[in-house]
């Protein structure tokens, strides 16, 4: 839902820019509005806010984390239907809060940053053929799963039929009575093969490595339960408290003791066992490795549809793509209709193809050329006033990324507030202090779950986590709680920042406080 109505068309100058406007964007734009900072801007590449709650519509999709967890804490909602929310959902959901707290006429849509540089200590954004702006500070929001991420696949330029990304659904093609190739099992593909299965003709799934997969176990909320979350806001709390202390603890097993997680190996058998009575499936659908070392994923029905006549699991490779076949590794070509790659996404791109230059030109793409890394997976050395949302090293494997994003954004605030009070210009996170926080950050890597053996996209090329915290998501809390400014280069020589203006002097001298200059 695009607008017209844009506060941002008031200047090419503005106190913070935001990139996406995803869950990131949006709580971002609420902390800065709570704090009387309205001259923002929210930069969003599409027509329409939801950043991949927009972007997936495959059928089937919805969040694996349940949806009274999965939302921002101060925004609860006693309206969803299920445990686990459709995407339909929580894209209203975001909706909803952008016109809630008035953001929405902050988007400027179809903008797409193609390069950031700062220069006289401030944000030079370029617009992909638009004009360029200013900004004090930059916040990226743009997201993990962003970018699709297609295979390299000889001859997949080559293929005649149909063929599309989980996150570009072509909901216009009709799947009905064709032969169809699914390339991936993670967490998107085993959310729509059991969509698509009874529709299709012939389903080839290829497998290249089995998830571990345990129930779900949703299920849609009774009306009692409605009324309840709506009316008695006490149980809505304990049910968000609830979903959230069941997921924790399972950080103890991934970052401290993977011994645990053959509870885990145990569960995710016995599903396979009750879902599947074909031997050589349930042979093929068994992973070979500790669980969670890969997401552990959850579904009710993804292996009851694997066990359907009209479904074939192959775990050979591809050798190569042809007009309208895929010839695999030990030589059989498979006629198909239609590729859908459930392939996933560019993840170690976070800020993705924009181009980012700091102090004295500093490219981000080469600072980063062993992995990304930053401080507190937000700030980044030499690169000042860039804030990184859901950052080097703050994805999950076992929590609610809104939680993870609300630290963050308290973090950013807190240094906001600290360089209104000190007019700073700007904040540069020091270089020693970050090396030395990834150097523990690795190190504490080496000891978890991730470092058993697996490939996963957790891992970059060189095999170095840049991905995922590596501990319990309240620890981070407690690291993000306060801005110590002792970390950072702080820069005073010009007070063009953040300044209250001559309106909020005055909010602030009715309502008593001490002024915030
Ligand atoms: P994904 O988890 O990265 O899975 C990609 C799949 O494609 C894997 O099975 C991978 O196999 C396979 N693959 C990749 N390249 C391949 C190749 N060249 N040949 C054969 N197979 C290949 O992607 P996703 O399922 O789209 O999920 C991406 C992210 O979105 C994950 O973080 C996921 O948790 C998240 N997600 C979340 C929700 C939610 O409910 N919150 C829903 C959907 C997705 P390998 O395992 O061998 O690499």
């Amino acid at each position: 839902m695009s607008t017209d109505r844009t506060l941002v068309d008031m200047g090419q100058h503005v106190t913070v820019a935001i990139i996406g406007t995803g869950f990131s964007g949006l709580c971002m734009a609420i902390k800065l509005k709570e704090a009387g900072i309205d001259d923002f801007v929210l930069l969003e590449r599409a027509g329409a806010i939801g950043g991949t709650w927009r972007d997936n519509t495959y059928p089937g999709c919805a969040c694996d984390v349940p949806s009274h967890l999965y939302s921002l804490s101060f925004e609860p909602s006693a309206s969803w239907s299920r445990a686990y929310a459709p995407q339909s959902e929580i894209r209203a959901y975001l909706e909803r809060c952008f016109d809630k707290y008035h953001v929405r006429p902050h988007v400027r849509f179809h903008a797409k940053v193609v390069s950031a540089e700062f220069e006289d200590e401030r944000w030079r954004i370029r617009i992909e053929g638009g004009e360029d702006l200013t900004a004090d500070i930059l916040v990226s929001g743009v997201g993990g799963l962003s970018n699709p991420a297609y295979p390299k696949l000889r001859g997949r330029e080559r293929f005649r039929g149909e063929q599309f990304h989980s996150a570009l659904w072509n909901h216009d093609y009709d799947l009905t009575g064709k032969r169809v190739a699914v390339i991936g099992t993670g967490a998107s593909a085993i959310q729509f093969i059991p969509e698509i299965q009874p529709k299709v003709g012939q389903l080839t799934l290829f497998q290249r490595t089995a998830p571990w997969i345990i129930r779900r176990d949703d299920r849609a909320f009774h009306p009692v339960e409605k009324f309840l979350f709506e009316k008695v806001p006490a149980v809505r709390w304990l049910y968000r408290q609830k979903i959230y202390w069941q997921h924790e603890w399972r950080a103890f097993g991934f970052t401290i003791y993977p011994p645990m997680l053959k509870a885990a190996a145990l569960m995710g058998k016995a599903n396979i066992r009750r879902s599947i009575k074909n031997p050589e499936l349930r042979k093929k659908v068994t992973p070979n490795y500790t669980p969670g070392c890969k997401r552990i994923l959850k579904s009710d029905d993804y292996y009851q549809s694997l066990d359907k006549p009209n479904v074939e699991v192959l775990t050979t490779g591809i050798a190569e793509v042809k007009e309208h076949s895929i010839v695999t590794d030990d030589g059989r070509e498979v006629p198909v209709d239609a590729i859908i790659y459930g392939t996933g996404f560019a993840v170690h791109e976070y800020i993705g193809p924009v181009q980012i230059r700091g102090r004295d030109g500093a490219d981000l793409a080469t600072a980063w050329k062993d992995g990304a890394e930053a401080y507190l997976g937000t700030t980044i050395s030499g690169f000042p006033n860039l804030f990184m949302l859901t950052g080097p090293n703050t994805g999950l494997g076992h929590n609610s990324m809104v939680y993870m994003i609300e630290s963050q954004v308290h973090y950013v605030m807190e240094c906001i507030k600290l360089m209104r009070e000190r007019s700073l210009s700007f904040v540069d996170v020091r270089e020693d202090l970050q090396k030395q926080y990834n150097e523990s950050l690795q190190n504490r890597l080496k000891g978890s779950v991730w470092s058993t053996g697996c490939a996963s996209w957790y891992l970059n090329e060189q095999g170095k986590n840049t991905t995922l915290w590596p501990s319990f998501t309240f620890a981070f809390r407690a690291r993000t709680r306060r801005f110590v400014p002792a970390d950072y280069e702080l820069g005073k020589s010009k007070l063009h920042i953040v300044k209250p203006k001559p309106k909020e002097r005055a909010t602030a001298k009715l309502n008593g406080r001490a002024n915030p200059a």
